[in-house]
């Protein structure tokens, strides 16, 4: 990999690493991703060196998921694979992210292997606890939650070449009753909007033309300093950085979603057409118990004000099944909100009941089975919604940013403002292009189409 082609802006490394190598593997969420891109811009600073197997790494870090149960599990069976102590020795062995946070020092007992456990509230920590690896420590922790920190770091080594992540707000306040959360990631912590657009004017000059907003709860970013940007300025001001083409933003909570996010993407062509709202359930009661903050009609007030935008603006949204004491009527509920809201896109999941959660006081009342059979119902009632609303995109024009190529197919991969894929007959040099292209057939997860003259 050429690292210093993906990197934000060039430092110096330091001698520390001493041209040592490291592994990331990362679970999760788009969070994780882009916490994984700012560890390897601390370990690159130190001086060592990224490579692509863990066979070949110095370091090896694992950045985990737990927000369900098979998810946190991934981290065991990778590390069942360094049971063989000499092998190990060699190496260091580190565990971040939400499962080190919610498992702590008990890592070490569970996995003796391990030789550094952080959170990611403390991940501003990352060189102090690098250093005391490098002085021959072999067992150090970052485990503190209690912070006002945020990771801000000199430079970070970005792996997509396209869309550059920026984090505006770490952490989460609120108290879903399932989400494990706020309890791996501590509090909320804004970044100033100076420092936002800081960044994202220096992602312009690395070349990036697309920028995602990240945070937990973005949309609940309160501006620390004393300009007290709203979420919705914040949003117009980085879409007008001049040469950014597109911003996205994820994930926003309905109950911090204002009409000023729509208008703001109204007033600015750069701003995306596309929210994601997660609703997680179609059941006033279940949303009630799930401690979401909204009921089903005041998500939909949010999805009506979407709605009236200037622009058509997709839609997608996370869905829970299965959550405690959640009736065959309740589910019915969302499927009946599904077919109302009509979202281009859905993610669902099967409730999973995780620690420390209040969710994990209530009883888990649905089966598997059930859990099964109505995650099953509802992708197949959003593959049928997708397939319809793509064909009524058949024979309109969209802009494309290209984002791959697929040699057996000879076709370029773009994605549109609504974060559609749209393939069309390419070539390698389109990638990182903006193309015209002209839907000519469609089905349930993409398009396909011809492009046509820029
Ligand atoms: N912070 C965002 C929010 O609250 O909307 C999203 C957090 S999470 C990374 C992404 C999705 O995972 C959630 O929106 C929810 O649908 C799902 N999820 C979270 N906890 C879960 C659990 N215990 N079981 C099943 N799905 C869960």
């Amino acid at each position: 990999m050429d690292v210093s082609a993906a990197m934000d802006f060039a430092v110096a490394p330091a001698p520390a690493g001493d041209g040592k190598t490291f592994y990331i593997e990362t679970f999760g969420c788009q969070m994780n991703v882009h916490d994984s891109e700012k560890v390897a811009g601390v370990l690159i600073a130190r001086g060592y060196r990224p490579v692509d197997s863990h066979q070949d790494a110095d370091i090896i870090l694992y950045n985990t998921c737990s927000i369900r149960e098979k998810a946190a599990q991934k981290v065991f069976s990778r590390l069942g694979a360094f049971r063989k102590p000499r092998w190990a020795e060699r190496r260091i062995i580190g565990v971040l992210g939400c499962v080190a946070q919610q498992e702590g020092e008990r890592f070490f007992e569970r996995a003796p292997q391990v030789s550094l456990v952080c959170g990611s509230a403390s991940y501003a920590q990352l060189p102090a606890l690098l250093a005391q690896l490098e002085s021959g420590n072999r067992r150090v922790k970052g485990l503190n939650l209690d912070t006002q920190d945020c990771f801000e770091i000199e430079f970070t080594r970005r792996d997509n070449r396209f869309r550059a992540y920026l984090t505006v707000i770490e952490g989460c306040n609120q108290r879903c009753a399932f989400c494990v959360v706020p309890m791996t990631r501590g509090p909320e912590r804004s970044r100033s909007g100076a420092k936002i657009i800081a960044e994202c004017r220096r992602l312009v000059d690395a070349g990036y033309t697309e920028i995602q907003i990240l945070g937990q709860i973005v949309n609940a970013w309160q501006d620390p300093s004393p300009a007290h940007w709203s979420f919705a300025e914040l949003l117009s001001r980085v879409a007008e950085v001049p040469g950014v083409r597109r911003v996205r933003f994820t994930t926003s909570h309905p109950r911090f979603f204002t009409s000023d996010i729509v208008q703001a993407i109204d007033s600015h062509p750069t701003l995306c057409n596309q929210i994601h709202l997660p609703v997680q359930a179609g059941a006033s009661d279940v949303l009630s118990r799930m401690l979401r903050g909204y009921s089903r009609e005041e998500y939909l007030e949010k999805i009506h004000c979407i709605r009236r935008a200037q622009r058509a603006i997709s839609l997608s949204t996370d869905i829970i099944v299965g959550f405690c004491g959640e009736s065959e009527k309740d589910f019915e509920q969302t499927l009946s909100l599904l077919a109302e809201v009509e979202y281009d896109q859905i993610f669902s999941f099967k409730f999973s009941p995780r620690p420390n959660t209040a969710a994990v006081e209530f009883v888990d009342s649905v089966s598997e089975e059930a859990k099964g059979r109505r995650l099953a119902v509802l992708q197949e009632a959003q593959r049928q919604i997708q397939l319809r609303r793509n064909q009524a995109l058949v024979g309109q024009t969209f802009e494309v940013l290209v984002e791959g190529y697929q040699p057996r197919l000879r076709q370029a991969v773009g994605r549109t403002t609504d974060n559609k894929i749209l393939n069309f007959a390419g070539n390698p040099a389109d990638i990182g292009c903006y193309r015209q292209v002209t839907v000519t057939a469609a089905g349930p997860n993409s398009l396909v189409g011809e492009r046509i003259a820029d």
